[in-house]
């Protein structure tokens, strides 16, 4: 059975999120008090309805309760959204991921029991930073301020080496969780990932690795 996600709030963020998730075969409730973006949704999700959802009323009316998840994209209205959340709750919704925008917005979601609380502005702030930062690295994702998951091209003293014979984990701290390789068969270029390879693979030139470990330590390989 599809997994049944409500948002709430179709801003930049939550209509994203609302139609990605209809791509990926969610059945999407999307919720908005501003009909014109309800309208701009209508036909790429399962039910799109204009309501206030900080109307417990008009939200079971809708079928909240029926969902699986709920992603509360409410963002500037910082009361609206902490209203919205509790609303949830109450209606049993087990999982629910918030928007925040800003650390007080954020604690007091994640106080009152917000699964995940997400800040997109300060992330994506985070991503761009760090692509000037290191532009070879690809991707960043900050695990925490002090550690990372990095994807970054092969540098040139680990081709043809083994993952054992590199020495990355026992010298450098660091683990590769991923490797990304281009092939080309039948004259087409094609990718292919080894997820969690062993530490007998060999890395080679043009490979993408992910690796995992303290950014002090991922930038002495950028
Ligand atoms: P984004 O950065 O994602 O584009 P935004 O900053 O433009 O968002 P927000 O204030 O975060 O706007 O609101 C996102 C959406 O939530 C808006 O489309 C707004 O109409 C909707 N919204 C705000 N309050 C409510 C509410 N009480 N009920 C339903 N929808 C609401």
């Amino acid at each position: 059975m599809k997994k049944q996600c409500a948002v709430i709030g179709l801003g930049r963020f939550g209509s994203a999120v609302a139609l990605t998730l209809a791509e990926g075969n969610f059945d999407i409730l999307a919720i908005d008090r501003d009909e014109a973006k309800v309208k701009a949704v209508a036909d790429s999700v399962t039910l799109a309805v204009q309501i206030d959802a900080t109307d417990e009323k008009a939200l079971r009316e809708a079928g909240v309760q029926n969902m699986d998840v709920a992603v509360v994209s409410i963002g500037e209205n910082i009361e609206a959204s902490i209203l919205v959340v509790m609303l949830l709750k109450e209606l049993g919704i087990k999982e629910i991921i918030a928007k925040a925008v800003n650390d007080l917005h954020g604690k007091v979601l994640s106080h009152i029991g917000v699964t995940r609380v997400v800040y997109p502005e300060r992330d994506m702030a985070q991503r761009v930073a760090h692509s000037l930062i290191k532009p070879a690295f690809l991707e960043q994702i900050e695990l925490s301020p002090e550690y990372s998951i990095v994807e970054l091209p092969a540098p040139a003293f680990l081709w043809d080496k083994s993952i054992k014979d590199t020495k990355l984990r026992t010298e450098y701290g660091i683990s590769i969780i991923a490797i990304k390789r281009k092939s080309v068969v039948n004259k087409e270029e094609r990718e292919s990932w080894n997820i969690n390879p062993s530490p007998d693979d060999v890395i080679k030139k043009d490979d993408i690795l992910v690796v995992l470990g303290a950014n002090t330590d991922i930038e002495r390989l950028g």
